[in-house]
C-alpha cells in the first residue's frame, strides 16, 4: 500500500506507542489525586508540559493540552471572543480555514460578533495588505492558518503578525496543524497556536493550544481545575505525557524530512505534467508535504477510487469535508477553474514515503488515464 494521505492523519511512531502502552498500564493515576499514583501522573504530565514549552520557546503555563486540534481552534476562537467581548466585536479570518475555525466563527455570529472572511489570492495566501486593509479599531482577533491543508500554500504569518499587533487590543491565533515540524513556527510572536499530535506521528485524541499568559479565555468544557480551569475533565495523562516525545522526535527530523519530501514532491510535479490535461493546483512555493493536482478527464471521486483499487491512498479535498460532493472551495477561492475544483486530488507525503512510491503513483495515474479512454 502507498499512503499519500499524511495530512489527514499519520501512523503512530513505534517509540511513542511503546511509551504510551507502558503509561496506560502503570501511570493510570488521576493527576489531580493526592496519593502517590496521582502525584506520579501529575509529575510526568508537568514534565511533559515543561519539555514541550522548551521546544516551542514558550512558558510551561502557556501550553494547554486538548483532545484534538478542532478543540484547540474552538477554544482559541470562541474562548477568546467571549472573554474579550468588552473590547470589540470584530474578528478577521480567511475564507479557506479548516472547518473547526470556520464553524467556530459562524457560531460566534449568534453572539453578535462581526466576522469578516479575508479572500486569499491566486497563490492561496492572505496577503499582509489584505489584513491591513480590513483591520479596525475594534478588531479583537485575527485567526489565519499557517499552511493550507488542501493546497499547502504558506501564509506570511510573520508579516501579518506585525499588522495584527499594531492594534494593541488584537490577538493573533494561527492554526499550525499542517506546518508544525515541517517548517519553522515563530511561536514567540503568536498569541495562540494550534498543534495536533496525530498529524505528526503521535496519538489521535491528543493536541494542544499554545496560549500566551496575557491571553484571557473562557473555557468551553466546564468542569474542574484542570488545565488552569480552561478544560474541565480528567486529564488524558498518558496521551499528554507522550506528546512531548512526539514533538521532540518530529522537530529533530524536521530538516531531513523536509528535504526527503521535497524530492518526492518534485518528482511527481515533473512526471505528472507529462500526462496531458493535467493541472498542478498547489502554488510553486507551497509546502512540499502537500501536492494538489487535477487530471481534467477524471473527476476527484473516480480518480480517488481508481487509485484506491491500486492500493494508493489519497484524498479528494480535505478529509473533514470528504463527504460533501461539491467542488473544492479552496481551489475556487484561488480562482482555479470549476473543472480543476471538481477533478482535484490531494497527495500528502511524509518521511516514510519513498521516490519509488512516487514513480508507482505516476505509473498508476497513466494506467488509470488509459483505462478511461485517453491515449498517452
Ligand atoms: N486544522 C487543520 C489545518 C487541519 O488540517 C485539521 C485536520 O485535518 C485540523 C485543524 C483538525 O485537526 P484534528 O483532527 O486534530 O481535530
Amino acid at each position: 500500500m502507498i499512503y499519500f494521505d499524511n495530512s489527514s492523519t499519520t501512523s503512530v511512531r513505534p517509540e511513542v506507542l511503546d511509551v504510551y502502552t507502558k503509561l496506560l498500564k502503570d501511570t493510570y493515576g488521576n493527576p489531580d489525586s493526592l496519593h502517590a499514583l496521582g502525584r506520579r501522573s501529575h509529575q510526568l504530565l508537568e514534565k511533559s508540559r515543561a519539555n514541550i514549552a522548551q521546544l516551542l520557546h514558550v512558558n510551561p503555563s502557556e501550553i494547554i493540552f486538548t483532545g484534538c486540534a478542532s478543540e484547540s481552534n474552538s477554544l482559541a476562537i470562541i474562548g477568546y471572543a467571549l472573554a474579550n467581548e468588552h473590547r470589540g466585536h470584530h474578528i478577521l479570518t480567511s475564507n479557506v480555514e479548516h472547518a473547526s475555525v470556520a464553524h467556530s466563527m459562524e457560531f460566534l455570529k449568534r453572539f453578535g460578533f462581526e466576522i469578516e472572511e479575508l479572500k486569499i489570492n491566486e497563490q492561496g495566501i492572505v496577503t499582509p495588505e489584505t489584513v491591513k486593509n480590513h483591520m479596525r479599531k475594534d478588531t479583537i482577533l485575527v485567526s489565519i492558518m499557517h499552511v493550507n491543508n488542501e493546497v499547502g500554500s504558506i501564509n506570511p504569518i510573520k508579516e501579518i503578525e506585525k499588522i495584527v499587533h499594531s492594534n494593541p487590543i488584537c490577538a493573533f491565533h494561527v492554526d499550525c496543524v499542517q506546518s508544525f515540524s515541517k517548517i519553522d513556527v515563530p511561536f514567540e510572536i503568536l498569541d495562540m497556536a494550534t498543534i495536533s499530535a496525530h498529524k505528526i506521528h503521535g496519538l489521535k485524541g491528543s493536541a494542544l493550544l499554545m496560549k500566551k499568559n496575557k491571553i484571557q479565555l473562557v473555557p468551553l468544557i466546564q468542569g474542574g481545575q484542570q488545565e488552569q480551569g480552561l478544560r474541565g475533565g480528567t486529564e488524558n495523562a498518558p496521551a499528554n505525557i507522550v506528546l512531548a516525545k512526539t514533538i521532540r522526535l518530529a522537530l529533530e527530523e524536521q530538516e531531513a524530512g523536509y528535504k526527503h519530501v521535497k524530492e518526492i514532491n518534485e518528482c511527481i510535479r515533473k512526471e505528472i505534467m507529462k500526462i496531458p490535461n493535467t493541472q498542478i493546483n498547489s502554488p510553486d512555493d507551497a509546502i512540499p508535504y502537500i501536492l494538489n493536482i487535477s487530471l481534467d478527464m477524471i473527476t476527484s471521486e473516480v480518480l480517488l477510487n481508481a487509485l484506491d483499487q491500486k492500493g494508493i491512498c489519497v484524498s479528494a479535498k480535505s478529509t473533514c469535508s470528504s463527504h460533501s460532493s461539491n467542488a473544492s472551495s479552496v481551489l475556487l477561492a484561488m480562482n482555479k477553474s470549476q473543472k480543476s475544483a471538481t477533478h482535484m486530488i490531494r497527495l500528502s507525503f511524509d518521511k516514510n514515503n519513498t521516490l519509488e512510491e512516487a514513480k508507482q503513483f505516476i505509473k498508476a495515474c497513466k494506467e488509470i488515464v488509459k483505462e478511461y479512454g485517453l491515449s498517452l
